[in-house]
């Protein structure tokens, strides 16, 4: 056993003091004296005095586990959007008061050196953030569990602008090593892929044709309040021999060096895709890669533990976050029949009752579907267990639904118009304990559309849980002023029991509080105000209203509908422009598919309009727009507290949940959002006086698309709305390409598919009334104060929580 492991783990499990420890690491390790180094150096030995106090517990939580041999729950994941490591170590670990009077001593800054750390972006979006939330809740719960997910080498793209473009830059995060990793040498599976399968003796055998080698490395995710931590298990492809040695011999390096980089390509890099599923072979080998390498790692533990696989189903509970991990499904068969001999009814019942799988959207086309060539040619076996799958279940479909062949093909784990496809979704459900949507509306809509048939077919099969944030770094850590003055109300560890939030209530008329409120959301401001200056140029007044939408560019999130409304914000300013306008600052950031042409185009014409507007004299500096280059984890720590309006405007029925808006609200901006994913919830539980709701709700969105939806005779019969349109189509923002956004307004006034001119009339009108509201200050501040204090059930501790009670069976304490 590990010295530190079972040693009382004071100081964060290192056995010397803080200062001595880092300043050794500095010397030891990084290579640089306190005189030569520089806030990366120290970056460095403080992450490595970090990770001395994590290792320690990842021991003692390992040990820990193994003796109560409770069920474990093993979240499976395509991408983990972790962002930097260190505050939330230190925080973690009871160090971050060391730090701050290490640096001190040593007159740097303390954000200085964080800074200095690169965000580990292994996601794209709010999919990849939520997994990376869970995994800090399921350890300050100290549920017994890991993370499973692909290493890549390159993260999600680094944005650049040029010329108002967006250009893509890889992200090398591992450039530089990465201190919070453990590579587990000892820890490694073969991985195989192609050949054909053969029947001996009636049983398969399957012959693959090539094989990789998918190596462990683990990062420490440590919890709060609690010693425990959670490991995220990352894949590293390598080949099966690190130098195909034959071929090196005879002195083809060349050979050689393509054997290696083949296999080191499936997790070279992250798919930068966000709701449209990637269809390229290289993304299925991915897939699989980790599936495979994770499960086997999973069973090798429990023979390890029980000797047996009898029991698997009591010991083990896979989660699939969206449908990247389904090949979990024929994997696990495949694993115990043919590697372990269980019979196929056997291998059924455990499967069935191991794994659950998270839906992320109602949108058909988003969901996953694999051509059965690419499959045969790829995973010949599985196909063949997908077809007895499927052979299987629609046996009992036809049982219980006699003569609905339309039934039967809807179902079907096969789609067969066209060219045949494996439906990723479908064989989820069939295969899964639990099915779960992530916010109360898409819950209900997915068993009401897409899932309709399976909802009958499976009836108790479908259920919510609605998505959270950690609270620890989407507050305490991102937001350190009002963390500490909430901490001046509330008693003990309320970021670890946030329905604590609550209790603030009552401070919602307090004018002493409000104004500490005020003046926290005023550093926060100049905090932004200083960071946009520094990353865009412009300059912007802190005490304007910061009015802020960030979050992947996408046109379901319509941005664009914010756009029309700057610009007829705009239009109206410099058609009056004495009157008493409320000063205000339109922020966008995210990241648009690199292939996503519209996204890409809507980046484009946000600069503009900002190039447009934030040069207009006549505006006197009242309106600025600003578009802050790559959104990531990092840089949503400084924007999410510093927001006045948080914008959450996607059409009814399109957003799954969102948790920006939560991140949003917890930090006491105010939403302006449709009734959409989990708005409602924050609504109701903010209440309605303190959100402003707009536009159609998604009944009245379907019933407008069924009577045919006319964008046009909305342009015509609005005329701002027409103005607007015209401005842009006639290139007033681009006199130099007068026709750069004919895209635009002719996908505006042809299909409208998102309903952006039905909604303009109402969101525009909304926010006249946020003008209204912002300028009342002590009601403003009431109304940040009830977000606060309504927020305590969006933290993923609850989430996770009901995922232990209502899906995994795991007890919590
Ligand atoms: C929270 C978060 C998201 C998700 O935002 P939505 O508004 O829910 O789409 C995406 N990216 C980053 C970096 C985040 O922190």
């Amino acid at each position: 056993m590990n010295k530190m492991g079972s040693e009382p783990l004071d100081q964060g499990g290192i056995d010397v003091t803080f200062d001595v420890s880092v300043e050794r690491h500095l010397k030891n390790e990084v290579g640089a004296t306190q005189a030569t180094a520089t806030p990366t150096d120290w970056m460095r030995a403080t992450a490595l005095t970090a990770r001395e106090g994590l290792a320690a517990r990842w021991l003692q939580t390992q040990h820990d586990d193994n003796a109560v041999g409770a069920r474990r729950a093993y979240y499976l994941s395509a991408e983990f959007l972790i962002g930097r490591a260190m505050s939330n170590a230190l925080a973690a670990l009871n160090l971050d008061k060391d730090f701050a009077s290490e640096m001190k001593k040593l007159k740097l800054e303390p954000a200085d050196v964080l800074e200095t750390e690169p965000d580990a972006a292994l996601g794209n979006g709010g999919l990849g953030r939520l997994a990376a939330c869970f995994l800090d809740s399921l350890a300050t719960l100290g549920v017994p569990s890991f993370g499973y997910g692909i290493r890549y080498e390159f993260g999600m793209f680094t944005q650049r602008i040029q010329d108002g473009k967006q250009v893509e830059m890889p992200d090398n995060w591992l450039a530089n090593g990465n201190p919070w990793e453990f590579p587990r040498r000892d820890i490694h599976y073969i991985v195989p892929f192609g050949g054909w399968v053969e029947y001996v003796n009636g049983r398969p055998v399957w012959t693959p044709s090539e094989r990789v080698m998918a190596r462990a490395y683990d990062m420490v995710i440590p919890g709060h309040g609690t010693e425990r931590v959670s490991t995220l298990r990352l894949w590293k492809a390598t080949a099966l021999e690190e130098l195909d040695l034959s071929a090196h011999t005879r002195g083809d390096y060349a050979r050689a060096a393509e054997t290696r980089s083949k296999a080191e390509n499936i997790s070279w890099v992250l798919y930068p895709d966000d709701s449209t599923p990637q269809g390229r072979e290289l993304r299925l080998r991915q897939e699989f890669f980790f599936v495979t390498a994770s499960l086997q790692d999973i069973v090798a533990r429990h023979i390890r533990a029980y000797s047996t696989l009898e029991n698997l189903h009591e010991k083990a509970a896979i989660q699939l976050n969206d449908t990247h991990p389904a090949l979990a499904v024929p994997e696990l068969m495949r694993l115990l029949m043919d590697e372990h001999g269980l019979s196929w009814e056997d291998a059924w019942y455990q499967t069935s009752r191991i794994i659950s799988y998270t839906n992320h959207t109602l949108m058909p086309e988003a969901i996953e579907t694999w051509p059965v060539g690419i499959m045969q040619y790829l995973l010949p076996r599985h196909l063949d267990i997908i077809y007895e799958i499927n052979r299987r279940f629609l046996t009992m479909v036809a049982a219980r639904f006699p003569g609905d062949t339309a039934l039967l093909n809807r179902v079907s784990l096969i789609a067969e118009d066209g060219e045949k496809r494996v439906r990723m979704g479908n064989l989820s459900i069939v295969a899964s304990t639990k099915v779960n949507g992530v916010a109360k509306l898409h819950s209900d809509l997915m068993v009401q559309t897409i899932f309709a048939d399976f909802a009958k077919i499976f009836p108790d099969r479908f259920t919510n849980v609605t998505n959270g944030v950690t609270p620890r770094r989407w507050l305490g850590q991102c937001n350190p002023g009002l963390t500490k003055l909430i901490g001046k109300k509330l008693r003990g560890q309320w970021q670890i029991d946030l329905d604590q939030l609550a209790k603030l209530k009552k401070y919602a008329n307090d004018e002493a509080f409000c104004a500490e409120v005020a003046k926290v959301k005023l550093a926060n401001k100049e905090r932004l105000a200083a960071y946009i200056k520094r990353e865009t140029g412009i300059v912007v007044d802190p005490n304007a209203l910061f009015d802020i939408q960030v979050k992947r560019i996408h046109e379901y999130k319509r941005q664009l509908l914010n756009v029309l409304h700057v610009i007829q914000r705009y239009r109206e300013m410099i058609a009056n422009p004495n009157a008493d306008w409320q000063p205000r600052v339109h922020i966008f950031a995210g990241k648009a598919a690199s292939a996503y042409k519209m996204a890409k185009l809507i980046i484009r014409l946000i600069h503009d309009v900002a190039r447009t507007v934030n040069n207009d004299p006549r505006l006197k500096d009242r309106l600025k727009v600003v578009f802050l280059p790559d959104y990531r984890v990092s840089v949503a720590e400084k924007i999410f507290p510093a927001a006045d309006i948080s914008e959450q405007i996607s059409t009814a029925g399109t957003e799954a949940s969102g948790t920006g808006n939560m991140k949003f609200a917890l930090n006491g901006a105010l939403t302006v959002g449709t009734w959409d994913g989990a708005n409602i919830e924050i609504a109701e539980n903010v209440g309605l006086d303190n959100i402003f709701v707009f536009g159609l709700r998604t009944e009245e969105v379907e019933k407008l698309s069924q009577e045919g939806y006319n964008p046009r005779a909305w342009y015509e019969g609005n005329a701002d709305l027409k103005a607007v349109l015209d401005m842009i189509a006639s290139g007033y923002f681009t006199p130099e390409e007068p026709t750069r956004y004919q895209a635009i307004v002719d996908t505006l006034l042809g299909r409208d598919q998102y309903f952006l001119l039905a909604d303009f009339a109402a969101y525009v009108e909304t926010h006249r009334h946020v003008d209204a509201a912002y300028r009342d200050k002590a009601t403003w501040l009431t109304k940040v104060v009830h977000n606060i204090s309504g927020m305590g059930m969006f933290s993923s501790d609850r989430t996770i929580g009901e995922y232990c009670k209502n899906i995994w069976g795991i007890k919590t304490r």
